[in-house]
């Protein structure tokens, strides 16, 4: 066990890492957040900030002599990274579990591998893979094998011609094809394992999205009992199959009635947020507690909670970035009762970019989402295209 005052390490310096951050300072742990922005949210109130690249390996040296144990918030930290520092001090989730979630490719090969479901989908490494792909594919999603986030790096294509003109376009990068499903509601699950391979997941939430960005997550979903425990039981195979140690984020679609993973994040998930203030431990407290080999927390929900996230656009008049950039009245929310709001320190407001988010709470779930939803409009977020 690793024990305050010991420093734990953290990959990258956004908002899941800040999160990460304040749940181990509460325990009395020291945090070093490693990242090449000086102005990241975890590194604004980190112990210490190491300023550099994730390949610097004279950075690494000193983030391994300065740590007890390392983890990280982003999945595009190079494996080669994690495979390097996990020779001198405990890296968890592991170089090969944070390998497979960040390449389309490797994930969705490893669910086909582990009879996981998943939707209809096809490799494409260059145009004769596109050509040769299954016409039942179309209409589909293109999608970037690595680096995508938030919908970006991501192309509706109505038939193969138009894939090959997306392919194209992500200048011929490994992609993989998705049959375009029709979605009854998206699902995901948060869960934490430990060492011993100790689950514990949080009830499965409801996400819904606007232009391919987490726009609400509603806690617990609404969906037959059934159907969140098979969610549930899907992502604690996952997690198994891994050798995952840490949180890990599971995303489902739904589609008549049928449970298909969509994707996995190796960290705290954005759905998992409603955590810090609606369950008896949030997603980073166990990710402190995976990492330091504690005993996992109970995942128990005290609250129902939905949680609403705050996007760049908020921040201008009528949400155009050409206008100049100012605060949002918090005060409107601050005035809900059972609101809690969270803000993460960026600097700038980019439109499409989480600055922050606010989760309501409370015992009832119609007047948590009605709460809510209410609340979202009287910020500002106007609604549009889900
Ligand atoms: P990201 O890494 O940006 O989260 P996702 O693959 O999760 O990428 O896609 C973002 C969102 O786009 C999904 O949550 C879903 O709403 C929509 N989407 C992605 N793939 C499909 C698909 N095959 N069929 C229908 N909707 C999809
Ligand atoms: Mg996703």
């Amino acid at each position: 066990m690793i024990l305050p005052p010991a420093t734990l390490g953290m990959l990258g310096g956004g908002q899941l890492g800040r999160f990460f951050v304040s749940a181990a300072h509460e325990m009395g742990y020291k945090v070093w957040v490693l990242d090449p922005d000086p102005h990241s949210p975890a590194g604004l109130i980190a112990d210490r900030h190491l300023i550099a690249l994730y390949d610097d390996f004279a950075a690494l040296d000193e983030f391994a002599a300065g740590c007890a144990a390392v983890t990280t918030e982003f999945e595009n930290v190079p494996a080669g990274t994690l495979d390097y520092l996990a020779k001198f001090l405990p890296v968890h989730p592991s170089a090969s579990a944070v390998a497979v979630c960040q390449n389309r490719i490797a994930e969705k090969t490893f669910l086909a591998d582990n009879a996981i479901p998943h939707g209809p989908f096809a490799a494409i490494r260059d145009e004769d893979d596109l050509l040769q792909a299954d016409p039942g594919l179309f209409p589909a999603v293109l999608k970037v094998a690595r680096f995508g986030y938030d919908g970006k790096g991501q192309a509706r294509v109505a038939d193969r011609d138009e894939a090959l003109h997306a392919f194209r376009r992500f200048n011929g990068e490994a992609c993989v094809l998705e049959k375009m499903l029709h979605l009854d509601c998206e699902l995901s699950v948060v869960l934490a394992r430990d060492e011993a391979g100790t689950v514990r997941a949080f009830p499965a939430t409801e996400n819904r999205h606007r232009h391919g960005i987490l726009d609400v997550t509603i806690a617990p979903a609404r969906v037959a009992p059934a159907l969140a425990a098979r969610a549930r039981e899907v992502a604690e195979r996952i997690a198994g199959r891994l050798g995952y140690v840490g949180t890990l984020g599971v995303e489902f679609f739904v589609c008549d009635g049928d449970l298909f993973v969509n994707e996995m994040a190796p960290r705290p998930h954005n759905s998992g947020h409603h955590t810090i203030d609606a369950c008896a431990t949030s997603q980073y407290e166990q990710q402190v507690r995976a990492l330091a080999g504690l005993p996992l927390g109970e995942p128990r929900a005290h609250s129902n909670a939905v949680m609403v996230n705050l996007l760049g656009e908020l921040w201008y008049e009528g949400g155009h970035a050409d206008t100049p950039q100012r605060e949002p009245d918090w005060s409107l929310l601050h005035a809900v009762p059972g609101l809690k709001l969270h803000l993460y320190a960026k600097h700038h407001a980019r439109p499409g970019r989480k600055m922050g988010h606010f989760t309501v709470i409370g015992a009832d779930v119609g007047e948590v989402v009605a709460a809510a939803l209410q609340a979202r409009a009287a910020i500002g977020i106007v609604d549009g295209e889900h």
